[in-house]
């Protein structure tokens, strides 16, 4: 290893080849290493079994949910550190787990079940790396490549197939040639994998840099998991605003999108999803698609809801499908801020600037506003201005009094609001209720 190793990772190797165990480190930390980037976390195999790393780690603090898959954690020093005894797996029948997983004391079983050439690289103090596939070489090359023959390894586990993408998208990397032919020839499969899985994989396609290039690739495998997304592929956008059809348009708002955070690269997906079933070619030819942001926010929601995402993300991700249309600037600001909610305005302001520059340039000028709205909308909460019902000066009971009920007494005092929020009236008592009729 290139990059200084946690301490705590030191101390559970030395721990367990003192105790006379084979100890390394495996997968993803031996990849960031060896690509210079500092491990987030560093997985452990060994050749001890879960009653021996737990004896050896007996003084720990022990974590043993993944126990009957091998994997038991001791905490180190206040740091979750997994430890996972070799394995070697069984036949697979559901396309997803195998039936069986044996334990091993050989080092090669372990690696062979692992999924990338890159993914199956371990180190240790005594043997440097074991690199049986070419790991390192097609990290040389940034290829992703199957370990063993493509086709059986997703037909033994489909997830693998969006874990390609996912790894391709985030390390920037191209999928061996035979790899990708056998991911697309085996999507089918993946309705054998379950929809929270499906979810996590695809999130961290979406976020990686390479994502737009990654899906351009794999669409055919996107729509086996999302079939609600084939229509925008080759939809028709006839316009002047526009230089790509619908597809190609998001997958350029995506690439742009930035912070690259799931709420916002999963919007940045879904935006325009309403518009293959609102488009209507009008008689000169060029297309429109009314209201494409409520049916595209409603689509968003059945989408994400099938996928299983919490509630508080699908109603991220589809208020800012609803909102994305909508002009933005210092004017327009706090109304805007009001409609997606103060947390949500940031990512508002991103999914506008990828959406504009993935126009035609003559739609660019319109990002210059961006900044001046940002900064209204960051004022606005610095000051306490009035942003919603609650702040406003003028309540329901003032309103009574001036004879109002029902409903006229929700919809001025909605009204009231949109005066305030787009700078038309001041939050003040007198001028507000100036503009009330009374009943
Ligand atoms: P990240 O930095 O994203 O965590 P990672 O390589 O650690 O990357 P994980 O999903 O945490 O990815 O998996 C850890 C390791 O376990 C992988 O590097 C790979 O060797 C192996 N692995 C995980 N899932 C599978 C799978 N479905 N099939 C085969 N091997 C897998
Ligand atoms: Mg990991």
């Amino acid at each position: 290893m290139h990059l200084p190793i946690s301490p705590q990772a030191q101390y559970a190797l030395r721990a367990l080849t003192d105790a006379g165990f084979q100890a390394f480190l495996v997968g993803g930390c031996v990849r960031d290493d060896l690509m210079g980037v500092q491990p987030h976390d560093y997985d452990i195999t060994t050749d001890a079994t879960p009653d021996d790393i737990k004896r050896v780690f007996a003084h720990c603090r022990l974590v043993l949910d993944g126990e009957k898959h091998g994997t038991v954690s001791p905490v180190i020093d206040g740091e979750l550190t997994e430890i996972t005894t070799f394995r070697a797996d069984g036949d697979y029948t559901d396309g997803r787990h195998p039936d069986t997983v044996r334990f091993s004391k050989k080092l090669g079983d372990d690696l062979m079940r692992r999924d990338f050439t890159v993914n199956a690289m371990a180190w240790s103090e005594a043997t440097g790396l074991v690199d049986p596939y070419g790991g390192e070489a097609d990290l040389g090359r940034k290829l992703l490549r199957a370990v063993g023959d493509p086709r059986r390894r997703f037909e033994e586990d489909a997830l693998r197939i969006l874990r390609g993408m996912r790894f391709a998208s985030r390390l920037e990397f191209q999928l061996a040639p035979e790899t990708a032919e056998a991911m697309h020839e085996l999507a089918p499969r993946l309705s054998l994998v379950s929809r929270e899985r499906i979810f996590t994989e695809l999130t961290g396609a979406l976020e990686g840099r390479r994502a737009m290039a990654v899906l351009d690739e794999f669409h055919d495998v996107l729509f086996t998991v999302v079939p609600e997304l084939f229509p925008l592929y080759m939809c028709p956008q006839k316009s002047v605003y526009h230089r790509w059809d619908v597809w190609v348009h998001t997958l350029n708002v995506l690439d742009q999108v930035t912070p690259r955070t799931p709420v916002l690269t999963w919007a940045a997906l879904l935006h325009d999803c309403g518009k293959p079933q609102t488009r209507m070619r009008d008689r000169k030819g060029f297309d429109h698609y009314p209201q494409h942001q409520q049916a595209g926010a409603k689509l968003a929601g059945e989408i994400l809801t099938s996928l299983k995402a919490s509630n508080a993300f699908v109603k991220d991700v589809t208020t800012l499908v609803l909102w994305h249309d909508e002009k933005l600037n210092a004017q327009t600001a706090k109304l805007l801020m009001y409609r997606v909610g103060p947390e949500r305005f940031e990512a508002l302001v991103s999914l506008r600037r990828a959406d504009i520059m993935a126009h035609a340039p003559r739609v660019f000028k319109d990002a210059d506003a961006l900044p001046g709205a940002l900064a209204r909308g960051q004022q606005a909460l610095r000051d306490h201005e009035c942003l919603s019902l609650k702040d406003l000066a003028v309540n329901g009971d003032d309103l009574l009094r001036l004879g109002l009920r029902g409903p006229a007494i929700r919809d001025t005092l909605e009204d009231l609001l949109l005066r305030v929020l787009k700078d038309e009236a001041r939050n003040d008592r007198d001028e507000l209720l100036g503009y009330v009729n009374p009943a």
